[in-house]
């Protein structure tokens, strides 16, 4: 009998890193220094240069990377912010928190990303700034979202919290904005073992802003230069993510050769549409999302057999109640609500055996031939 397979496990990732994340921990506690301290830094610049940018500024979490990111390009109340309908809600929450309004963009319908043909249609002289989500780990359409930020005088802030070491055309997501977010909860592809998140930016300015305004606002002791709040990376986390870092090309790796093995046996099994890359964009397989109209009796199926799916996400922001007062229906987005009434992300981590890969393909198989 078989034992199942989780949607995720983060076993086999610790263990590859289990004597360097002890080794990180007890350096931290030896060292009598947990806040802002040599891990902090270190990991901020190791990070700045696997992703290719000049400055790092390690957060709390991803939302506040986010929050930080907006405010440190001084939107906020009375200023509109495009973000994707398709999204999960930490992204729309960071607009709110800073008190802007949020303007929602379907989603392209073969790479789930936000459409960059519907853009303009959102634009309004009140629009500041474009956040773009890289989601399930694919690169957005940077270069149309650029040709139109410039165009219409537009910030660009990425949400790269799925997609590290994505990239389009070449270039690494994460360096398109002008100052971006992402996060390294712990199933994220780079996690730490809590909460944690970075702000990338090549321009020096809105790095010493934001540096502020993760630490009440100040640079210096004593000093108060903005209003900020707190959001350090925790000294412990960092230390932690350093390790991890270092792997990361490999997870990756190991993550797309996965996905091209669920491609070879799931393509033209029943009504499946697989993941499809857009032109330019690369794929780092934070999710592997699949699509079926027998979406929710396929999930029921493989729960049956052990194999456990999630749907990512089953009530779009703009159909959650906390946004019940922007009024919207899912007639508004309607690639985004198909999506959500489609989509179901299969298991998928670095350190998956083939044989339990080959089970949830199997049961897939068999589900739509009996
Ligand atoms: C995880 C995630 C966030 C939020 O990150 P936290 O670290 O949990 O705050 C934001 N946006 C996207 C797309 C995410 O996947």
């Amino acid at each position: 009998m078989p034992r199942g397979v989780p949607f995720l496990s983060l076993v086999s990732q610790l263990s590859s890193v289990r004597k360097d994340t002890e080794a990180a921990i007890q350096r931290v506690i030896r060292s009598g220094r947990f806040i802002l301290g040599e891990e902090v830094a270190g990991f901020e610049k190791e990070y700045a240069s696997f992703n290719d940018v000049r400055y790092c500024v390690g957060t709390a979490n991803g939302m506040d990377a986010l929050t930080i990111a907006l405010k440190t390009l001084g939107i906020g109340v009375g200023d509109e912010v495009i973000v994707p309908a398709n999204t999960c809600v930490p992204t729309w929450a960071a607009v709110s928190a800073v008190g802007a309004n949020i303007r929602p963009v379907d989603a392209d319908d073969e790479t789930y990303n936000i459409d960059p043909t519907k853009i303009e249609a959102a634009i309004t002289p009140r629009t500041k700034a474009i956040v773009p989500v890289h989601l399930y780990g694919q690169a957005c359409d940077m270069s149309a979202i650029q040709t139109i930020a410039q165009r219409h005088r537009l910030q660009i802030v990425e949400d790269n919290a799925q997609a590290h070491g994505a990239t389009h055309q070449g270039k690494l997501t994460g360096t398109f904005g002008a100052i971006n977010a992402t996060s390294f909860y712990p199933t994220k592809n780079l996690g730490a073992l809590g909460d944690a998140g970075a702000i990338t930016t090549n321009n020096a300015t809105l790095f010493k802003k934001a540096m502020a305004l993760r630490n009440y606002g100040s640079l210096k002791r004593d000093d108060f230069s903005e209003i900020g709040i707190n959001s350090r990376l925790d000294e412990l986390q960092a230390a932690i993510l350093r390790p991890r870092l270092r792997l990361l090309h490999a997870w990756t790796k190991e993550r797309q050769s996965l996905a091209k093995s669920y491609w070879s046996e799931l393509s033209g099994v029943g009504d499946l549409i697989l993941p499809a890359i857009g032109q330019g964009s690369s794929h780092v397989f934070h999710l592997f999302v699949v699509r079926s109209r027998k979406r929710d009796k396929l999930k029921q199926f493989l729960a049956a057999r052990q194999i456990e799916t999630l749907v990512h996400y089953p009530t779009p922001p703009f159909r959650q109640k906390a946004y019940e007062h922007l009024g919207f229906k899912s007639n508004n987005f309607p690639v985004a609500s198909a999506i959500a009434s489609t989509a179901l992300s299969l298991p998928l981590w670095p350190g998956m055996r083939p044989s339990q890969q080959a089970q949830v393909i199997e049961n897939v198989v068999k589900f739509f031939h009996p």
